[in-house]
């Protein structure tokens, strides 16, 4: 780029309209040309045209958004099972994309957004799923934890705070942001605590729920470019969520109380030895209704809001061990491919994988708990094994064991 001398005011021509100083406001004036003022508004805004461009591509290329059920093969590749859960994230996703694409239609018909609900145990793949799809996405994406908000003035962020994130991911293209995608983590966090609206204020609870329902239903909000209250003096950009999706998750701990009272309740109604016999008490999530959610204490007007409502399987045994070696990025992999990059050939007798999912079922740890069971086993190797000149290496479960049996089943997070 030609470096810039000066601004000019007087005397010469602007490159691109040709205009001379006199009828514009100023000339930037470079080391061969000059541009004028409203040339290089123009130029800015051809730049955000294109970036907008690059966010939505279903403009330039409807052929290139993925189907459904190619969604779905995708998140197979990193998801184990939670077949429910991704068929629901698949079909919101690509309604999304099409919701936006009517944007140009004529037709009267207008599809409302499906803002989704996810509900699970914690550590089955709730955020998995929502990290795995915006490796996909043509739209901005972020991921947000409702823990952290609270209601205007207290500690903690305020609700724009998610939007702050979402103009960050979208590089402070608004027009991008507008159609992105927002997957709020924890939402059961912000629930009301006990079923009787509190008198005193609910800092985390209804006050931060209404908060987000505004956003939910689709309404301009100022955000803070800069996001916290640090910077009192930042100047807000308005940002329209009438096309942001959102996706919650929570794992609503308790929740299959609340499930198992309804069932109860409608199994003494009519049709009651017909439910009885086929409710599944090893698994009640599989069943739960926007009312379950109202039990537990979110508000019907958010309830309202996310129409999409599905659940995630508790992880067995054979997800566990699934889990282990099968994702494109599964951990045993990571390690195989850690080691390679010190041309050593890494390999696991097959009973330890088998082993490492006995401890974490064993220590209660689910999913998670598999990643520091294996780090337990593995960090020795990785300290010393750099330095050595050995080609290959197998963990034996005698090998596993040893080093697991030494930590303190404590120390073992999940
Ligand atoms: P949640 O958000 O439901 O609490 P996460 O998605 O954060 O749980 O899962 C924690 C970790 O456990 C993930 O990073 C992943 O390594 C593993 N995991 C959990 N569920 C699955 C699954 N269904 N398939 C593959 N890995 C999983």
């Amino acid at each position: 780029m030609a470096k810039t001398k000066n601004m000019k005011t007087e005397g010469g021509h602007c490159a691109f309209c040709g205009c001379s100083s006199d009828e514009v406001g100023f000339l930037i004036v470079g080391e061969t040309a000059s541009i004028c003022d409203e040339c290089t508004e123009r130029a800015y805004e051809i730049v955000q045209e294109n970036r907008q461009g690059h966010f939505a591509p279903f403009r330039v290329d409807q052929e290139k958004i993925k189907k459904p059920v190619e969604i779905k093969q995708f998140l197979d590749q990193y998801v184990i099972g939670q077949d429910e859960a991704k068929k629901y994230l698949s079909v919101a996703v690509y309604n999304h994309y099409k919701r936006l694409a009517q944007k140009d239609s004529r037709d009267e018909v207008e599809i409302e957004k499906s803002n989704i609900v996810m509900v699970g145990r914690t550590g089955t793949g709730k955020t998995l799923l929502a990290r795995t799809i915006a490796k996909m996405l043509h739209v901005p994406f972020t991921i947000v934890d409702a823990t952290v908000l609270t209601e205007a003035g207290y500690v903690g962020e305020d609700i724009e705070s998610i939007l702050t994130r979402l103009l960050q991911a979208a590089d402070y293209d608004v027009a991008a942001a507008e159609k992105g995608i927002v997957f709020i983590d924890e939402i059961d966090k912000i629930a009301r605590k006990g079923d009787n609206p509190s008198i005193t204020r609910d800092v985390s609870g209804e006050g931060v729920q209404q908060g987000l329902l505004k956003l939910l239903e689709g309404s301009i909000v100022n955000v803070p470019p800069q996001g916290g209250r640090k910077h009192p003096e930042q100047k807000m950009i308005p940002v329209n969520t009438k096309d942001i999706l959102f996706v919650c998750g929570g794992a609503f701990d308790g929740i299959e109380q609340k499930i198992a009272q309804r069932l109860n309740t409608q199994v003494v109604g009519f049709n009651a030895s017909k439910s009885a016999e086929r409710v599944d008490r090893n698994n009640l999530l599989q069943y739960i209704a926007p009312q379950d959610l109202k039990a537990f204490g979110l508000i019907p007007e958010i309830i309202g809001r996310m129409p999409v409502l599905t659940y995630l399987e508790p992880l067995d045994r054979t997800a566990l061990r699934a889990i282990l070696t099968e994702p494109k990025n599964a951990i045993t992999r990571q390690y195989v491919k850690l080691f390679a990059l010190d041309k050593i050939q890494l390999s696991f007798d097959e009973e330890v994988f088998e082993y490492i999912v006995d401890k974490a079922i064993e220590f209660k740890l689910g999913a998670r708990g598999l990643r520091s069971i294996c780090e337990v086993i593995m960090t020795d190797l990785m300290f010393e094994v750099p330095s050595q000149t050995c080609k290959a290496v197998t963990i034996t479960k005698d090998y596993a064991a040893g080093k697991l049996e030494k930590v303190s089943a404590l120390k073992l997070r999940a």
